[in-house]
């Protein structure tokens, strides 16, 4: 091919990377390149490598189209090759006699039958970072190297450099997603054995350990309560991976009937005055001044949502510390807000914490008690019934967790069967 003049290179040039992104994929696109500048430059071949950085190698990821098979396998070590040092150094370079450079990978040439004479060669980088090479092989006539085909190598190559790199964060978000997606399937795979084969032996623990309570001399009594209240403990975690194994299943049923809102409340705060009065909390609530609030729904699984939110309101808020449990009517919705001046959750967890296991502070370290299922049984229990749980917080501050419990669910329903077909 004769050479090309300034203008008409340019021209090609623009032309070739314009017809660049029609290239189907990564690896039609670098071949493409290639072919480009070996165009572009006159040369006999072109080639662009990748490094590895744990084998300390570099791969081909384009060539010429006959060589494309055996070079495809081969690894060019980063010490000793030519676009080794290349991608080592980051500069450019002309090499006017290949055989006679210490660096030559004379394999390639040995495997390819090539007989690599001279070479123009470009590091690819990208922000910064070095990525590979990218080389035109064997100039054909009598000309060496210029510096105008280096230029060109160099455009082409930050062409390559952006898609080389969107492709690696291509992959590695699909490699998360996967990781994910493995951890939740044995978070499920964990919460639905641990919730069963632990059931059994768990119940005939705490049968006989009451059993044994009517039995045993008074001096023993306490010992057995000990026994009674650290199963009664396990009973209430395995519960909960009961309740969440459930819904994810589909096994979750409501049983639903007409309770009064208030009464619920009123009493769930009840059974944690005590808890709370240990640690000088006051727990409030503004419904000595609402009306009755009655709503259609599983009583038991809205008592273990609302609890387990009191629950961690008392837990997470130092002593002295203040409790306020709200009920409100919104339209459609009775809204109930559990506000605490506690410790507060930073702002990069609070998206995290209904998800099964999640704890703000580590497991090792932390000074509370539970298995981060809480937040997610709550969550589990509240979408049950189409009603919509959120948390917002200020570390150091406090926290207010909310619940919208629809006040008519077969509305809801109604409205989520249309929505869905
Ligand atoms: P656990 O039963 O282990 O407490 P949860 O699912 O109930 O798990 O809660 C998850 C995490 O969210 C807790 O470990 C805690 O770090 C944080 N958290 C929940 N409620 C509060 C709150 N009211 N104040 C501060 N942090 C909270």
């Amino acid at each position: 091919m004769a050479s090309k003049d300034g203008p008409l290179r340019l021209e090609y040039l623009l032309e070739a990377t314009r017809n660049l992104r029609n290239a189907l994929d990564l690896e039609a696109y670098l071949q493409l390149v290639a072919e480009a500048a070996a165009e572009l430059t006159d040369s006999e071949a072109s080639s662009m490598l990748v490094a590895d950085e744990s084998t300390h190698s570099l791969h081909f990821v384009a060539a010429p189209p006959i060589q494309w098979n055996v070079m495809k396998s081969l690894d060019v070590p980063i010490e000793g090759s030519i676009a080794g040092r290349i991608f080592t150094t980051g500069n450019a370079e002309i090499v006017t006699a290949a055989r006679r450079d210490q660096k030559h990978f004379k394999n390639i040439d040995s495997m390819t039958g090539f007989e690599t004479r001279s070479m123009a060669a470009v590091p690819i980088i990208f922000k910064g970072e070095k990525i590979g090479v990218f080389e035109v092989i064997n100039h054909r006539g009598m000309a060496d190297y210029t510096e105008e085909d280096v230029a060109i190598l160099e455009i082409l190559a930050a062409e390559a450099a952006v898609l080389i790199y969107n492709d690696r964060l291509e992959k590695q978000v699909q490699k998360a997603h996967s990781e994910i997606a493995q951890l939740d399937r044995m978070k499920s795979d964990f919460t639905a054995i641990a919730s069963h084969e632990l059931r059994t032996p768990l119940g005939l623990i705490l049968g006989h350990a009451t059993f044994l309570r009517e039995m045993v001399d008074a001096q023993y009594v306490e010992q057995v309560d000990t026994i009674i209240r650290a199963a009664s403990k396990l009973k209430e975690i395995i519960e909960d991976l009961s309740n969440v194994d459930n819904f994810q299943t589909g096994m979750a049923t409501l049983r639903n009937r007409m309770f009064s809102v208030n009464r619920l409340i009123l009493e769930l705060i009840d059974s944690f005055q005590e808890d709370a009065r240990s640690k000088k909390i006051t727990i409030r609530t503004n419904l000595h001044q609402t009306s009755e609030l009655m709503i259609d729904g599983d009583i038991e699984k809205i008592s273990i949502a609302v609890s387990n939110l009191i629950k961690n309101a008392v837990m997470f808020t130092n002593e002295g510390g203040h409790v306020l449990v709200q009920v409100e009517q919104v339209p459609g919705y009775v809204k109930l807000s559990i506000i605490d001046d506690g410790i507060g959750i930073p702002a990069a967890d609070l998206t995290r914490i209904f998800e099964r296991f999640y704890q703000v502070e580590s497991h090792l370290t932390r000074k509370h008690g539970g298995m981060g299922l809480g937040l997610s049984v709550s969550k589990v229990m509240v979408e049950m019934h189409g009603g919509r749980i959120w948390a917002e917080s200020e570390e150091g501050k406090g926290s207010t967790f909310t619940i919208l419990l629809p006040l008519n669910l077969a509305q809801v329903k109604a409205a989520q069967k249309v929505l869905n077909s």
